[in-house]
């Protein structure tokens, strides 16, 4: 290593920007032969290392947003999940909502994506430099139980209202007595034109009265929810039975449905 190689490696260390440094020979010899100005070089060096950088923190939010499961919008095949547009995934896949403080709403039977969407939307979110949390409605539940329970229930709300989006999955699928009901109104109401969530069902809001234990409370928590937000309703058979013949398979092991 020369002299000035040297130097030059130490003071990447010191700042703590490896990217900068791996890209700088390459960039170098590109800039010399294409005759960058300072400014241009300068440019493009400290890009590399910030790029590097918003990707890794995009990371990290994705860790700590607690996913079940990995999963993209690129995965997502439209050609069998025909009752959702792409490009309306795709707009939604842009983020407006987000900042417009507006829900989604994905509703449908087992199977059918809208875990997948659900998550997939949310990486975008992390992508873009957003705080996600992801639990299941049961979960949610419970954590502010909890927090109800230590009387920090308000302290939760508070701190959950700053977190950009929240995933409730699977709303529905068990019902709620009425002490949940009402804590998952207080996050819904909390959150009302101040944060976003994505909720899913697998059940229609016709059958919400069930979940919630009588229609008023659900028609509360519907009208809170719809306000502001995109409803997709996602029909058809379960991506996991997919291209598999459903009465050639009685008597065999049953699928697996979650
Ligand atoms: P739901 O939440 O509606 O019950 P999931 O989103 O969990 O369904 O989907 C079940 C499995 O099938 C997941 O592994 C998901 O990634 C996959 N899947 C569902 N729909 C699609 C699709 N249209 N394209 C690709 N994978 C899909
Ligand atoms: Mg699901």
């Amino acid at each position: 290593m020369t002299k000035a190689a040297s130097e030059l490696a130490h003071l990447f260390r010191a700042l703590k920007a490896p990217a900068a440094s791996r890209a700088l020979p390459a960039l170098a010899d590109r800039a010399r032969e294409e005759s960058w100005s300072y400014e241009r070089f300068a440019e493009i060096l400290l890009s590399t290392e910030v790029s590097a950088r918003e990707s890794h923190g995009g990371e990290s939010r994705i860790k700590a947003a607690r996913f079940p499961a990995r999963k993209t919008l690129e995965e997502f095949d439209f050609t069998f999940q025909r009752s959702v547009k792409k490009t309306v995934i795709e707009h939604l896949g842009q983020l407006d909502f987000l900042h417009a403080k507006e829900n989604v709403i994905l509703l449908g039977p087992p199977g059918t994506g809208k875990t997948h969407l659900a998550i997939a939307l949310s990486i975008r979110a992390c992508l873009a430099g957003q705080r996600v949390q992801f639990a299941t409605a049961t979960e949610w539940v419970a954590r502010l139980s909890d927090a109800k329970r230590h009387g920090n229930l308000e302290t939760e709300l508070r701190r959950l209202s700053f977190i950009p989006l929240l995933v409730a999955d699977e709303v529905g699928y068990i019902p709620f007595d009425p002490e949940a009901a009402s804590l998952m109104f207080s996050l819904v109401s909390n959150r009302y034109e101040r944060a976003s969530m994505i909720v899913t069902s697998n059940k229609p809001f016709s059958a919400w009265g069930e979940i919630f234990g009588d229609d008023m409370a659900a028609t509360a928590m519907i009208d809170r929810l719809i306000h502001h937000s995109e409803i997709l309703s996602l029909k058809g058979d379960s991506y996991r039975l997919r291209g598999k013949d459903l009465d050639a398979r009685i008597g065999a092991k049953p699928a697996q449905l979650s």
